[in-house]
């Protein structure tokens, strides 16, 4: 893919989860790796109407080179490529069901979502969270590269989650993954659940191990 590909590919996968209320106002924001730096969504912009050529540039050591300014959020990216060396591309979102999911009380930290399908372990795995931190506060980087070493996503409490994948398009796919599963996971908050077995869990680990 040509870096112009790249952009425009960019455009149309935020436009898109912007269109299907993933994204509202200005919130979420997305990152790939170039050849010699990244591409990432522009702050104060709205994921439904991004400019490819407007998109923000950054050089290998994160210095800004071109386009409008990142995301202020470009810490989270950053702190999530320094531990997973193979991700392509970076999705933080603020969608609806697993920002409540990132809510509620007595969760388990280290297992927020249960494994209620397959294609949730499939893509995301075991989802952990990570306390709150307000808006702005860059210590949050470190629980983020230090979880992120084992966990191909993270959920920020009363935020909302951070995916990283080896492609843009994985990576939003994985975050749809998530916010589907964080859905299904209230519409059976109360209700009697049958979700996946320890052995059930373990065999699509082994099977489809994530990269
Ligand atoms: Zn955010």
């Amino acid at each position: 893919m040509t870096e112009n590909e790249a952009r425009k590919n960019m455009v149309a996968l935020a436009r898109s989860l912007f269109e299907r209320g993933l994204s509202g106002g200005s919130s979420g924001n997305m990152s790939m790796r170039l050849e010699d730096g990244w591409l990432l969504t522009p702050t104060n912009s709205s994921m439904g109407t991004l400019q490819a050529e407007a998109l923000s540039r950054v050089d290998d050591n994160w210095r800004h080179v071109d386009g409008d300014q990142p995301t202020k959020e470009v810490f989270l990216h950053r702190a999530m490529y320094e531990a997973r060396t193979s991700a392509g591309a970076v999705v933080h979102l603020h969608s609806t069901h697993a920002v409540a999911v990132s809510c509620l009380a007595n969760t388990d930290p280290v297992d927020v979502l249960p494994a209620l399908t397959p294609y949730f372990v499939m893509r995301i795995g075991r989802l952990p969270l990570i306390p709150y931190h307000r808006p702005g506060d860059e210590t949050l980087a470190e629980p983020v590269r230090e979880l992120a070493r084992e966990h191909t996503a993270v959920l920020l409490a009363n935020h909302g989650p951070v995916v990283a994948a080896k492609s843009l398009d994985a990576a939003v796919s994985a975050s749809e993954e998530l916010e589907e599963s964080a859905r299904i996971f209230l519409l059976l908050q109360n209700c009697k659940t049958r979700g996946l077995d320890a052995a059930q869990v373990e065999e699509l680990r082994q099977r489809f191990p994530i990269p």
